[in-house]
């Protein structure tokens, strides 16, 4: 199941929720997939750093890099619901440090513009 799940993601371009991926998996095993089920594999991604979640749009996409720790920042299209990934330690930093300058614990960040893509404006 954490195959196929994971094989689903890998194979989406933009982010997608649990939902999706469940209906996807339904079809294609001729069975329905709960997608409660489905969540917590997503989560347990998570966690391993396997796959991102894009907070603001609910749904997750397969990490490419697993093997780098840092805070991602997601541009989200509100038109086609593209979520491009950029890096920024600069930023990622400066936002660290706001939250410790005023004694709070940061532990996961999320940096997160909506907006339109390219192709979208
Ligand atoms: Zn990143
Ligand atoms: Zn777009």
């Amino acid at each position: 199941m954490r195959e196929a799940v994971f094989s689903e993601l890998a194979g989406q371009e933009r982010p997608a929720s649990a939902y999706d991926i469940a209906d996807n998996l339904s079809k294609a095993r001729g069975k329905r997939v709960a997608p409660n089920s489905v969540y917590r594999i997503l989560d347990l991604f998570v966690a391993n750093n396997l796959a991102l979640r894009v907070e603001s749009a609910n749904a997750y996409l397969a990490n490419t890099h697993p093997g780098c720790q840092h805070d991602c920042i997601f541009l989200v299209c509100d038109e086609c619901g593209e979520a491009s990934h950029v890096d920024d330690e600069e930023v990622s930093r400066a936002v660290r440090a706001l939250a410790s300058a005023r004694d709070f614990q940061a532990k996961r960040p999320v940096l997160e513009i909506r907006g339109l893509c390219r192709l979208c404006a």
